[in-house]
C-alpha cells in the first residue's frame, strides 16, 4: 500500500464514523419530516383524527428508543373546540375556478356556504368617507362585499390603522346582511386555525393578475364543521437522569399544524413544525443512549396553532412539576439555519445564552446564534409565565414559506440540521 493510500485510509477511519453518525441523524430527521409532513398526515389537524395519527407516530418512536412514559401513559388528553374544513372547498370568479391556497384562502372561522353572489366592491380608501360607506353597505344585502385593499391613496400611519380597524369590523359585522366578505389583497396569503365559527364567510383573494373591475360574480361551495370538545393529546416521555433525577431538563416541540382547507388542500407544515419534532426525536434518540445528569423530559405538544393550548394543558399536569424544571428549550421551525438561529429569552437567561454562543464558536457549528428578548410567540411562553427558565429557538434564513401550502417536506432544506443538533446536544450536556 502506498503512502497516499494509507493516508486516505487513515482520513476515512478518522472522519467517516463522525460524519456517518451525523448523516444518519440528518437522514432520520428527513424521514421524520417526510412522514409527518406527508399528505397522509393531513396537516396534523383535527379532520379524521390526523392529530392522533401524528401522536401515535411519535409515541412509537419513543417506545423504539426506550423512552419511558410517566405513570405508564405517553398520552395526556385535553379537549378543545376547532373549526374544520373536511369536505368541499370550491370558489369561482365569473365562472373561472380559483386555486385554493394560491388564489385564495378561506378565513379559518368561516361557516359553510353554498351559492352564487353578485360582488359589490368598495375601495379601502373609501372606508373613511361616511356617505360612500353607508350607501355601499346598504346595497350589500344577500350579496358579496369585496373590500379592495390595494390602495391608490397614501395614508398616514394613524389613518391607516383606523381604516384597518374598520375593515376588521366590517368583515364580520352581523348587522350587514352580506353572507360573504371578500378581502382583495396583493399580500402573501397566510392561513391560521380557529376555535370558533363566525356567522359569515370571509375569503382573502390574492389580487395577482386580477382586474377588480372584472369581478362581478362569485360562486362558493364551502363545507365547514365546528368540532366542539374534541379530544386531542400531548405526548410525553422521560429519560431518567443519572445523578440528579429529581430535576428536569425539558424539550418541547408542537406536532400539530393547520390541517386541511377542504379535502384537496393540505397545509403540510414541514418547517412548522415537523422539523421541531425531528429535533425532539433526534435528541430523544441520542440521550436514550447517553443518559444525562438530570432527567430529560420530552414533550410533543398538540394545538399550538390554536393558541398554545397543549402547552397550557401539560403545564398544569400533576405528573410534570414545573418547579423542578432546571431549563426548557422549545423548538418551533428548525428546518433552515443558513443564517443561524434566533434565541428568544436570550436577554433574560444571559448565562445560558453565553454558554450556547460559546459552544457554537468553539465547535464552529452555525453561522450565528442571535439574541432576542422575551416574545410570547410559541409554546415556551406558557412555561415562561410559570417562571420556568426557558429558550425558544428557531432557525434563520432559507425558505420563506410560512402558514401556507408551500411549507413542504420536499423544499425544506434542513441545511444546518446536523450542526444545530450537535450544538443542542452540547448545550444540554453542560447542565
Ligand atoms: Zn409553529
Amino acid at each position: 500500500m502506498r503512502f497516499t493510500s494509507v493516508f486516505f485510509l487513515l482520513i476515512l477511519i478518522l472522519v467517516f464514523p463522525a460524519s456517518n453518525l451525523y448523516s444518519q441523524n440528518l437522514d432520520y430527521a428527513k424521514s421524520i419530516v417526510n412522514t409527518l409532513a406527508s399528505e397522509d398526515y393531513m396537516g396534523r389537524g383535527y379532520t379524521k383524527k390526523a392529530d392522533l395519527k401524528a401522536a401515535n407516530f411519535i409515541k412509537d418512536e419513543f417506545r423504539r428508543y426506550g423512552i419511558q412514559p410517566i405513570n405508564s401513559e405517553y398520552f395526556r388528553y385535553f379537549n378543545l373546540d376547532v373549526n374544520t374544513f373536511p369536505g368541499k372547498m370550491e370558489i369561482s370568479l365569473n365562472g373561472q375556478k380559483l386555486r385554493p391556497g394560491i388564489d385564495y384562502l378561506t378565513d379559518p372561522s368561516s361557516p359553510s356556504l353554498k351559492g352564487s353572489f353578485e360582488v359589490i366592491r368598495i375601495r379601502r380608501q373609501d372606508l373613511n368617507k361616511p356617505d360612500v360607506l353607508s350607501e355601499i353597505l346598504m346595497a350589500t344585502a344577500g350579496k358579496a362585499l369585496m373590500i379592495d385593499m390595494n390602495d391608490t391613496v397614501k395614508f398616514s400611519p394613524s389613518e391607516s390603522e383606523k381604516i384597518s380597524k374598520l375593515v376588521d369590523a366590517i368583515k364580520y359585522d352581523p348587522e350587514l346582511k352580506n353572507p360573504l366578505t371578500i378581502i382583495l389583497s396583493d399580500k402573501k396569503l397566510t392561513w391560521g386555525i380557529s376555535g370558533r365559527q363566525a356567522k359569515k364567510v370571509v375569503v382573502t383573494l390574492h389580487s395577482g393578475e386580477l382586474n377588480p373591475d372584472d369581478i362581478s360574480f362569485i360562486e362558493v361551495d364551502i363545507k365547514a364543521r365546528l368540532q366542539r370538545n374534541y379530544k386531542t393529546q400531548n405526548v410525553i416521555g422521560i429519560i431518567p437522569g443519572k445523578t440528579v433525577p429529581d430535576s428536569f431538563l425539558v424539550v418541547t416541540a408542537h406536532y400539530d399544524h393547520l390541517g386541511i382547507m377542504g379535502k384537496e388542500t393540505c397545509f403540510t407544515g414541514a418547517n412548522d413544525n415537523a422539523s421541531g419534532i425531528a429535533m425532539l426525536l433526534n435528541l430523544a434518540k441520542y440521550f436514550a443512549e447517553n443518559p444525562p445528569k438530570y432527567t430529560l423530559v420530552l414533550i410533543a405538544l398538540s394545538a399550538e396553532e390554536l393558541g398554545l393550548l397543549g402547552a397550557a394543558s401539560i403545564s398544569n399536569d400533576p405528573g410534570l412539576e414545573t418547579g423542578k424544571i432546571r431549563f426548557l428549550v422549545n423548538f418551533d421551525m428548525a428546518g433552515t439555519g443558513e443564517e443561524g438561529i434566533m434565541v428568544v429569552n436570550a436577554t433574560v437567561f444571559k448565562e445560558e445564552f453565553e454558554r450556547l454562543q460559546q459552544l457554537n464558536s468553539t465547535e464552529s457549528l452555525l453561522p450565528s446564534v442571535r439574541s432576542r428578548g422575551e416574545a410570547c410567540i410559541s409554546d415556551h411562553c406558557i412555561f415562561y409565565m410559570k417562571k420556568v427558565p426557558c429558550f425558544y429557538i428557531y432557525t434563520l434564513g432559507g425558505i420563506t414559506a410560512y402558514h401556507d401550502i408551500f411549507d413542504r417536506a420536499e423544499t425544506l432544506p434542513l441545511s444546518a440540521f446536523d450542526n444545530y443538533l450537535k450544538l443542542m446536544i452540547s448545550f444540554f450536556e453542560t447542565f
